[in-house]
């Protein structure tokens, strides 16, 4: 188990990320990254093995990555071991679309074999980063990110929580959730998503626990959730006390 953080709003992302990161470090990691989106920047990624002083270092406390909307992991290794390039978040082959996944996808080598016939090359050892090219593959398919990771859900096997960044949506963000833990936390002009309770409890208190199954495309101001048949749901907050 490792963590995951989302913010957007219109605070800078980066330092709310490292710190949700921290709050989650009880879980244990291996390594740790960031993606920053910003409409003028683009996709900013950093990652690093290693303690999160490590990727703090490394961004200037985060002061390094403009934007206002981004991810933040903390990887503890399943597939390829504890380095840099496995770290997360995994960006596809493009470079315009970010991952961060907790878990594990069982059926990564089938797919890995598929993308490659597809003309995708992979730069980590990791199962996530086949996700990342899933996606990307069903995206320049499709044109609609959306759409994509459905094809994409439709496709992998196993657990994962999973946080999406396209560099075409500078406003928006997907997560989705089976048989690992993520949360949605609504803030006032901001939004979240944990892998617990702790990383957001700074900025608020009233959350939705996801279902297996569950999607979420979240802006600052506004979250929508679907069910696993992709059925928009209507979610009420719960209250931390
Ligand atoms: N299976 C993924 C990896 O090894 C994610 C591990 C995790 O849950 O942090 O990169």
């Amino acid at each position: 188990m490792c963590g995951i953080v989302g913010y957007i709003g219109t605070e800078e992302a980066a330092p709310i990320l490292l710190e949700g990161l921290r709050r989650l470090e009880y879980r244990g990691y291996d390594s740790a990254g960031l993606a920053v989106l910003d409409p003028e920047q683009g996709l900013q990624v950093a990652k690093a093995k290693g303690r999160l002083q490590v990727l703090a270092d490394l961004t200037g406390q985060g002061q390094k990555l403009t934007g206002h909307m981004g991810l933040g992991h903390t990887r503890w290794a399943t597939h390829g071991a504890p380095s840099d390039v496995n770290s997360h978040p995994q960006v596809g082959q493009k470079g315009r679309i970010a991952v961060v996944h907790n878990g594990i996808i069982e059926n990564f080598l089938p797919l890995k074999e598929f993308l490659l016939k597809q003309g995708k090359t992979f730069r980590s050892e990791t199962d996530t980063e086949v996700i990342a090219n899933l996606l990307e593959y069903y995206y320049e398919q499709e044109n609609d990110l959306m759409k994509a990771v459905r094809l994409t859900l439709g496709r992998i096997e196993g657990s994962y929580a999973l946080g999406i960044l396209c560099a075409d949506r500078p406003d928006s963000m997907i997560a989705v959730k089976k048989d690992s833990p993520l949360i949605f936390g609504f803030g006032e002009g901001e939004n979240f998503i944990a892998s617990d309770v702790p990383a957001i409890l700074p900025y608020t208190r009233s959350v939705v626990y996801l279902n297996d199954g569950d999607m979420v495309v979240f802006t600052k101001n506004a979250a929508q959730f679907y069910d696993a048949n992709g059925t928009p749901v209507r979610k009420a907050p719960e209250h931390i006390e």
